[in-house]
């Protein structure tokens, strides 16, 4: 089967107009086998190898959902690792380029709370950060999550072999309970598939195998 066009989805002019800048023009497997899920507000778990282009698919989904003039963080994306919080909110800026007015906030440790506490009382659209120091400023009052629309967990297989499973808990249920959830991983085992059940709400479940 030949893949699709970003064309075949229900999405907005401007973003389609970006896609097209960015030299998206055909979806990959991942993207079109989830992205209708997505759009339509479904939950889902994906699961497809490194580099298959997971991140488009909640960072369209994400800036869909989104209002801008809406009140507070209303995306909220966790990835295990600095470095991947950095990317993640690389592609999402440059997804959401054509709005100038959507502010991406990166959250990761190995820096001082204060400045981005500062950064978050000016406020962000959707923060992109590491279970760690999302769970200190949640502790501290300085992030709410209350008006959470996507959730997303990032990389789950690795977050959950980090050992960061309790501060995804603590933070899951600071999440409106009306809200999509989204799992990306690399692999799903059982036990992950076991600990991240109660964070779903009857998850479309899309697989792409590794091509040989
Ligand atoms: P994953 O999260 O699955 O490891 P990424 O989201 O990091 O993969 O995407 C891998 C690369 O593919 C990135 O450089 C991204 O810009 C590019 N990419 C994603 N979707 C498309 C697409 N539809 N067409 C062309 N390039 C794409
Ligand atoms: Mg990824």
């Amino acid at each position: 089967m030949s893949p699709l066009p970003f064309t075949n989805l229900p999405l907005g002019a401007g973003m389609l107009a970006n896609l097209t800048t960015l030299g998206y023009l055909e979806m990959t497997a991942i993207q079109e086998k989830s992205l209708p899920y997505v759009l339509k507000g479904r939950d889902l778990i994906a699961q497809a190898k490194t580099g298959s282009g997971k991140t488009a698919v909640f960072g369209i989904g994400l800036l869909h959902t989104l209002d801008p003039g809406g009140f507070g963080v209303q995306g909220l994306v966790l990835c295990p690792t600095r470095e991947l919080a950095d990317q993640v909110a690389h592609e999402l800026r440059r997804l959401a380029r054509r709005e100038s007015n959507i502010k991406v906030l990166t959250l990761t440790g190995g820096v001082p709370l204060r400045p981005q506490a500062a950064s978050l009382e000016h406020g962000a659209h959707i923060v992109v950060g590491t279970p760690g120091r999302i769970r200190d400023h949640l502790n501290r009052g300085t992030l709410k999550l209350d008006h959470v629309r996507t959730l997303v967990l990032d990389e789950a297989d690795r977050m959950t072999d980090l050992g960061f499973y309790d501060e995804i808990v603590g933070i899951v249920r600071a999440c409106p309970p009306q809200r999509q959830t989204l799992l990306f991983s690399a692999t799903y085992p059982n036990d992950i598939r076991q600990a991240t059940a109660n964070f779903l709400h009857d998850p479309a479940e899309v697989t792409v195998e590794a091509q040989h």
